[in-house]
């Protein structure tokens, strides 16, 4: 009841909710992941010896997305078929190998959302969601494993192993925590013959209450950036219900395996790129990014899933990320994801020195400082034909743009300014 009226509440007047959590939380999440990072070694040893001594569960650690494959394959047997969330550790690093591999992949995400109309294909149409109303909008359901027994007794399984990348894993007793949206990986989880969760290595939290905040958060930061992009779904589609139940209940085993994928992540914690671990997963820096639609032929994929797959080689357009910085103004981590971007691209060119196109881009804010100290000069250069010529050969910019001239007060000033009573 609660929930509903702050929920309603919210809807008939946004203004009236305090926005006060959102920093103190931000402020608690980038600790928890710096800690995360500091304590990766500790958490996975205990975490090891917390499933060594539980029956539910084997654990496993796999060097990389082919090792992650040949393990998911010798649960499968014969019958490759696997059922998976849309998670960025499982869609992003696992998926395209088991394709390459010949395993079916399912993602029943989408027969979720079969009925829902796909309105939102760039950020700014979003509608904004009141923080505080995502605050009191996700509740914490402990009993879905119990919920299996209860479906596989009585109903079996369906021929298909259910690949689930999970969003956080609690060292202290083995405990995988899962953000759901809809139902697909509930239904998943009560219908496949067997369950393997898949976490990165940096998804490991010391308590069980860690794990749940961070979880949490993703769904506060990233809730809105869900609704794009939902219509991009290969062709033809198979859904679950297209495999009956056909597995009885006695062949059926109540374990499940937990993989711990490396792929990459320890090499980066040695590297510069060791930032990029603190990311949580909540996508929203995609909501926010204009290159975003461009970073993939077939799939929407985020600023920091451009950066994360280009790490691991996987080819990427770097280049296509405008360095307009949005997608740091709004990861609650502060990932410095365009700078990691920039610096990649760099190295991969073996460039001493960035493009002039990608210096001004990068350093938009010193270059708007410089014109605006020097405005009636450049003002009237930026109209000079041989000038826009120059430019155009020099970064890119087309000669018949007409440019936006330079202030030479900044909007600092004037308010400053108007502060004081100086000025207007
Ligand atoms: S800096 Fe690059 S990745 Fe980040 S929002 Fe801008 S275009 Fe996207
Ligand atoms: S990098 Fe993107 S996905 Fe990761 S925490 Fe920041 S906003 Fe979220």
């Amino acid at each position: 009841m609660q929930k509903r009226l702050a929920c309603a509440q919210a809807l008939h007047d946004p203004a009236r909710i305090v926005d006060g959590n959102r920093e103190k939380v931000k402020t608690r999440l980038r600790s928890l992941r710096a800690s995360a990072l500091e304590d990766m070694d500790a958490s996975l040893q205990c975490l090891k010896s917390v499933c060594e001594n539980q029956d539910s569960r084997d654990f496993i650690y796999a060097g990389s997305a082919i090792d992650a494959t040949h393990i998911i394959g010798s649960i499968c047997g014969e019958t490759r078929k696997v059922a998976i969330n849309k998670s960025a550790v499982v869609s992003g690093e696992l998926a395209p190998i088991l394709a390459a591999a010949g395993f079916q992949v399912l993602t029943p995400y989408y027969d979720d959302l079969s009925d829902i109309e796909v309105r939102f294909a760039e950020g700014w149409q979003l509608p904004e969601i009141p923080f505080a109303m995502r605050y009191h909008a996700f509740e914490r359901e402990d009993d879905i494993l119990a919920k299996r027994q209860i479906n596989i007794h009585e109903k079996g399984a369906r021929d298909l192993v259910a690949v689930i990348g999970v969003n956080a894993v609690s060292a202290a007793d083995g405990g995988a925590v899962l953000l759901q949206h809809r139902q697909n990986i509930g239904q998943m989880f009560m219908e496949c013959r067997e369950i393997i969760l898949v976490a990165g290595i940096d998804k490991v939290l010391s308590t069980m209450d860690d794990a749940v905040f961070q979880t949490k958060l993703m769904a506060w930061f990233g809730t809105d950036s869900l609704a794009l992009g939902l219509g991009r779904k290969s062709a033809p589609h198979v859904g679950l219900e297209s495999y009956p139940f056909t597995i009885p209940p006695d062949r059926l085993s109540s374990k499940f395996t937990l993989i711990l994928l490396d792929n990459g992540r320890r090499k980066m914690m040695e590297r510069d790129s060791r930032e990029l671990l603190l990311c949580i997963g909540c996508r929203a820096c995609i909501k926010t990014c204009p290159g975003s639609r461009f970073f993939d032929e077939e799939t929407l994929i985020s600023p920091r899933e451009l950066l994360f797959l280009s790490l691991l080689n996987i080819d990427r357009p770097l280049d296509r990320c405008l360095q307009c910085k949005n997608c740091r103004a709004a990861c609650p981590v502060d990932i410095d994801l365009p700078g990691m971007i920039l610096n990649l691209r760099l190295s991969r060119n073996k460039q001493l020195l960035p493009a002039p196109s990608d210096w001004m881009l990068a350093n938009a804010e010193e270059v708007e400082r410089m014109g605006s100290l020097f405005a009636p000069i450049a003002n009237v250069l930026l109209k000079n034909r041989l000038i826009k010529q120059l430019s155009q050969l020099a970064c890119g910019i087309d000669s018949r743009r007409a440019l936006p001239s330079f202030a030479t007060k900044t909007f600092e000033r004037i308010y400053r300014e108007s502060q004081s009573g100086s000025g207007q």
